[in-house]
């Protein structure tokens, strides 16, 4: 793909000082795609035509769900609804039977609407954009003396992010710069793992029996923190 630069949304994230930028644009872009599918757009024609050929992941139906416009979801269901049952009776036409050991064992054809529950319509504009902003991320670092700087007292990124956040810098950048990009994310990624293994260590030994100050809120803090770091909160996982 060609990428983009989204110089904004990327300082927003910069100076929001979170655990990981990508993680931080991704929640922001879902609940902006999700307000999408369940607002005005999703009675377009076209639009409705993309949804009924594809639906949503399971992930982002809940999240539709969970977004309190029940009168946009029950418009945008009903309708997916009516294609879904017409796959279905379609689908069920080409089911065909087989003898197994145990019995009759039914087999359906592959790759339909039925059984693709891996991605939607949500999960593929999230991964589109994120490429542009993983790219940002990489260019304003080469490029931008005082992003640099920043980016260099920054989290880095999640684990899950990591190696898509690698593989765009090094299809982007030129050989040298992104050794440079690189040795910088692993530096700042080993300097937040250690602070939060430290905090970790603080934390269960005040469960030991020889400790005397309280468990602060920072202790507490530091479960929740270290599984941010090592899996996200981007439920979509690019
Ligand atoms: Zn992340
Ligand atoms: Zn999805």
């Amino acid at each position: 793909m060609k990428y983009e630069l989204e110089t904004i949304p990327v300082w927003e994230a910069c100076e929001a000082d979170a655990a990981c930028p990508l993680c931080f644009l991704a929640e922001r872009l879902e609940k902006q795609y999700v307000k999408f599918y369940l607002g005005d757009s999703v009675m377009t024609p076209e639009i409705r035509v993309q949804v009924n050929r594809r639906g949503f992941c399971p992930h982002h139906w809940h999240a539709l769900l969970g977004a309190g416009n029940k009168l946009g979801l029950a418009l945008m269901a009903s309708t997916y609804i009516e294609t879904v049952r017409e796959t279905l009776a379609s689908e069920q036409k080409k089911l065909t039977v087989r003898k197994g050991p145990t019995g009759k064992v039914f087999e359906s054809s592959q790759g339909t609407m039925i059984d693709r529950t891996e991605d939607c319509l949500i999960c593929e504009r999230l991964q589109y954009t994120l490429s542009n902003y993983a790219y940002t991320v990489a260019r304003l670092f080469t490029d931008d003396r005082i992003f640099r700087d920043r980016f260099q007292e920054s989290r880095g990124f999640c684990l899950s992010h990591l190696p898509f956040a690698l593989r765009i810098g090094r299809n982007t950048l030129s050989g040298a710069e992104f050794s440079r990009y690189a040795a910088a994310v692993f530096g700042v990624i080993d300097r937040d793992l250690a602070g939060i293994h430290d905090d970790l260590a603080q934390f269960t030994g005040q469960f030991d029996y020889r400790a005397t100050g309280p468990v602060t809120e920072s202790m507490k803090a530091a479960t929740p923190r270290a599984v941010a770091k090592l899996a996200g909160t981007d439920p979509t996982g690019h």
